[in-house]
């Protein structure tokens, strides 16, 4: 793999001030620089971290990373922490391979993070960027208790979010132009994170034995073994990816039994990748032009556009959040006649009529993922099988967080927001249930795949759910 490797005078000169902004009106003091370290959980290719690094080198103060873990996150259950927690590892040891000390905190991380600064005497806080209302209401707090800067950089978006637009954008191709015309600028190669001097900060790396042990969650969903967590995995991932499956990315994607896809979403979603990284490798590589220009969209347009949504709009994860003109015809149509009508147990234990859907249920349960061409089926046949479009958006939420290791992410609330919701789309022709909400339905899917090879390849739900 080419390493983009660059000197250390172009290292400090490489952090864009575009990608970090200041959320306190708090100057920096003497003593040490904290990276609080949250949505983007790894060494490398780390906006965050390398700003963190310029700034303990330049004031020769250590470096610590601090990792704060919440007693609950959107409730996520054992199999979110799993990964999360063995891909922290990973990195907890490879950044002390370096020198820098890892920590790990458990409590709510705004009292946590404020807490161990204000004990250890640091100088400046830096965390990374995530525009989901639970992160941003901690680093309020956070940032309201500290009496030093707390810094916060992009290290997830390519062009920083609250830079590429100042307001939610109506579709894929009114932010598309705004974040073509900052790729140059933005898309640009990662110095190579160099080590610190020893540091003389007293630290105890955490027993992660005990941290599992301690962890009181849902084990009713358990770990998904074919999907390894962690910085190696991720990287291995993306190379096979270039290596044997980008070419004919464009043309197979659609296809659900084709293995065409990335399969790199969980790794985006707890960080332990960088898209910024991932973008750079594929252009680079000597895949045909039409399936880098497919994939890229998907990466940078899509999951971009997706940010910028949950960013200026709180309401991303309710209903109350889509658009008016989506709003008002679900609503219209809310008294339709259902053919079919289901509870959300029947939904979780894949119980519904249609073998199809089943399926889709099954491959989340079981893989923590859905194909990307079967979630949109998936999320629209629980809205026109649901008592009311409200209650159809929080179900899909609810399965889509509990179930898929992508999940509690801004793509997948864009996700449900734009096949239930209208978000980023627009109004279809009129019908019943859906209202002008795009509709699709199983024999679309047999045009487009062998439908009963994909329902062949899920458990039934029955072995599934023993316990159903
Ligand atoms: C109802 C619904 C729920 C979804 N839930 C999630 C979710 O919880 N988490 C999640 O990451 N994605 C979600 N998506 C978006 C998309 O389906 C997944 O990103 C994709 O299936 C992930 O698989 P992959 O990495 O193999 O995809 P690839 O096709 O290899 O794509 C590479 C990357 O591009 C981005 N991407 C691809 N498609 C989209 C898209 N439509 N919108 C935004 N970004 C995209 C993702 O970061 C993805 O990892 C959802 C879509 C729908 C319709």
């Amino acid at each position: 793999m080419s390493e983009h490797r660059l000197t250390q005078k172009q290292n400090a000169l490489m952090i864009d001030p575009r990608r970090t902004r200041v959320l306190n009106s708090c100057s920096d003091k003497p003593g040490a620089v904290i990276y609080w370290m949250s949505r983007d959980q790894r060494l490398n290719h780390n906006w965050a971290l390398l700003f963190a690094r310029e700034k303990a080198a330049r004031k020769g103060q250590p470096l610590v990373v601090v990792f704060a873990l919440a007693p609950s996150f959107l409730d996520a259950p054992f199999r979110h922490y799993d990964f999360m927690l063995k891909g922290l590892e990973e990195t907890s040891k490879a950044l002390e391979r370096i020198n820098i000390p890892f920590m790990l905190l458990e409590g709510e991380p705004d009292t946590e993070i404020s807490r161990y600064a204000c004990q250890s005497e640091a100088g400046a806080v830096v965390t990374d960027f995530s525009p989901l209302n639970i992160s941003r209401n901690w680093k309020k707090k956070a940032a309201d208790i500290l009496d030093i800067p707390l810094y916060e950089v992009d290290a997830h978006n390519i062009v920083p979010c609250w830079y590429a637009s100042d307001k939610q954008e109506y579709a894929a191709r009114t932010l598309r132009p705004k974040l073509q015309a900052r790729l140059d600028e933005f898309l640009v190669p990662f110095p190579t994170i160099l080590p610190l001097p020893a540091p003389h900060v007293h630290h105890r790396s955490p027993d992660w034995k005990q941290v599992r042990e301690r962890l009181q969650k849902d084990r009713s969903v358990p770990p998904v073994n074919r999907i390894a967590p962690g910085e190696t995995a991720a990287a291995e991932s993306l190379e096979n990816f270039i290596k044997s499956r980008l070419s004919g990315y464009a043309t197979a994607r659609n296809d659900p039994n084709s293995n065409a896809l990335s399969q790199l979403s969980p790794y985006l979603h707890f960080g332990q990748i960088s898209a910024q990284h991932v973008a750079l490798r594929v252009a680079e590589s000597r895949a045909p032009q039409k399936d880098k220009t497919a994939f890229l969209e998907e990466l940078i347009i899509r999951r971009e556009l997706s940010d910028n949504f949950c960013n200026y709009n709180p309401s991303y994860d309710r209903f109350e959040g889509i658009p008016a003109w989506a709003k008002q015809t679900l609503l219209l149509h809310g008294q339709d006649k259902r053919e079919y009508l289901y509870t959300i147990d029947v939904f979780e234990k894949a119980a519904t009529h249609d073998k199809l859907w089943n399926a889709a249920q099954s491959e989340l349960v079981q893989s923590g993922k859905i194909h990307g061409y079967m979630r949109m089926y998936w999320a629209k046949k629980i809205l026109e099988w649901s008592s009311s479009p409200p209650e159809a958006f929080e179900m899909a939420i609810y399965l889509n967080d509990r179930y898929a290791l992508d999940g509690r992410d801004p793509n997948g609330y864009a996700g449900v927001a734009w096949s239930i919701g209208g978000l980023h789309d627009r109004p279809w022709f009129e019908r019943p249930v859906y209202g002008n909400i795009r509709y699709m339905n199983a024999s679309g899917c047999r045009r487009k795949f062998d439908v009963e090879r994909y329902i062949s390849r899920f458990r039934e739900p029955a072995t599934l759910f023993p316990n159903a």
